[in-house]
């Protein structure tokens, strides 16, 4: 790691850094799947975690280091893994690190695919209670003797619920309990989880960090805080091989990553390290147009509701003013009753319905129709999503004509 210089200038200049061959400023894309050495000793030193370095590359790969080094400095950490979607890096974290009889707190406002994972590892006799993460309190309540984990996100999706996430952090540093934090909503940019003492910091690179919709990706990253030293799950293998504060990353990349696969590929890291060097620009303008467009909705006699951090209306405005930079790029509204959610939505002709968020154009979708389908109702009226709910996730197009495309569908 360089000097504490400024986060993009940081992000621009971390490959050539590295001194990649014929002076490259980007790493170059590596396809080899394996990796050849003069000296068995070499290979088998690697196998032992003894010495750094590459033998397959389901478990490491030069182009994707450079990438976990990118997120590393981006969230101040301590060391990185990259997954091949936000999806791989949360399920093979749990399963890396929580075994049979061990209980994990889960925020009840989560990512779809979060919660029905969550739920899946429940069906396999894992112990996981969700809980109203707003307040600490709540969380606190929870904790028990086996309790080895909690896990909340930052800003939930789709209705902007923001978890409690110092007061979280103090009580899981009290309890000596892993704090995982999934950062995906606010990125590094806007939030260092390792500022509330997070323990495991998450995120989806698909979203924000990657920025432009064509690569998938994931990563956890550890933020040193957490004493794996102690922590009974370890395999105790590691415990002869790597430094103390290496374990929990080594079990991860090992008992995840290794054995359940979900590997990043060398051309999609490539793009999304790329795309990661704007993050600051493209937020900076994303947030700034999400507030004005919240603030127009807030206005408009057809919205009902508009769930948005960077309102005054919303429960944790004054908390998330304090922990973030800004306010995201994620919204959600309620339409007036009298107006057809589809008609108006077949109404946009700039945003576009689709599925992702983060990416650099604005995308809109009914909710409880599509990303929260599977749940049924009983689940989604748990989590405070309304049928008539349009979730947005604003780009970074000229702010007159998102305007315009939105008053237009109202109009
Ligand atoms: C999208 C998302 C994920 C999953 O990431 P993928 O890269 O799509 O697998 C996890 N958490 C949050 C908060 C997300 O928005």
């Amino acid at each position: 790691m360089t000097t504490k210089r400024g986060f993009t200038t940081t992000l621009l200049h971390s490959d050539r850094l590295t001194h990649p061959e014929h002076g490259a400023l980007h790493k170059p894309i590596h396809t080899s799947v394996t990796y050849g050495y003069d000296d068995v000793q070499d290979l088998v030193d690697i196998f032992q975690n003894k010495k750094k370095g590459y033998a397959y590359s389901r478990q490491g790969n030069p182009t994707v280091s450079a990438l976990e080094h990118k997120v590393t400095q981006m969230e101040n950490g301590l060391s990185t893994i990259a997954f091949a979607t936000g999806m791989a890096a949360i399920s093979a974290t749990i399963m890396a690190l929580i075994k049979k009889g061990d209980h994990v707190v889960a925020s009840s406002y989560l990512f779809g695919n979060t919660r029905s994972i969550f739920q899946s590892y429940v069906d396999l006799g894992l112990d996981i209670s969700f809980v109203d993460a707003t307040s600490a309190e709540n969380v606190k309540n929870e904790i028990r003797e086996n309790t080895k984990m909690i896990f909340v996100e930052t800003i939930a999706n789709p209705a902007t619920q923001i978890a409690d996430l110092a007061k979280i952090g103090e009580l899981c540093t009290e309890k000596g309990i892993i704090y995982v934090v999934d950062n995906t909503m606010t990125t590094p940019y806007l939030f260092r989880p390792v500022d509330v003492k997070a323990s495991l910091v998450i995120n989806s690179l698909t979203k924000y960090i990657g920025g432009h919709g064509n690569a998938l990706g994931g990563s956890v990253t550890d933020t040193g805080l957490f004493n794996w030293a102690n922590y009974p799950n370890i395999f105790e293998g590691f415990k002869k091989q790597v430094k103390p504060e290496m374990l929990g990353m080594t079990q991860i990349r090992k008992k995840g990553l290794r054995d359940a696969g979900g590997t990043l590929a060398p051309e999609a890291a490539h793009s999304i390290s790329v795309g990661s060097e704007t993050l600051a620009l493209r937020m900076e303008r994303a947030c700034t147009n999400a507030l004005a467009l919240a603030i127009f909705f807030e206005g408009h006699p057809l919205i009902k509701k508009v769930y948005y951090p960077g309102l005054e209306s919303h429960p944790q405005h004054e908390m998330a003013g304090k922990l973030f930079l800004k306010y995201g790029s994620l919204m959600s509204i309620e339409l007036d009753d009298s107006i057809d959610c589809f008609a108006f939505l077949n109404k946009l002709k700039l945003v576009v319905k689709s599925s992702n968020l983060g990416d650099t154009r604005t995308l809109a979708i009914p909710v409880a129709h599509t990303i929260f389908n599977e749940l049924g109702p009983a689940k989604r009226a748990e989590m405070g999503i309304s049928d008539s709910m349009i979730r947005l996730s604003i780009g970074i197009e000229d702010l007159d004509d998102l305007l315009q495309d939105f008053k237009n569908a109202l109009g």
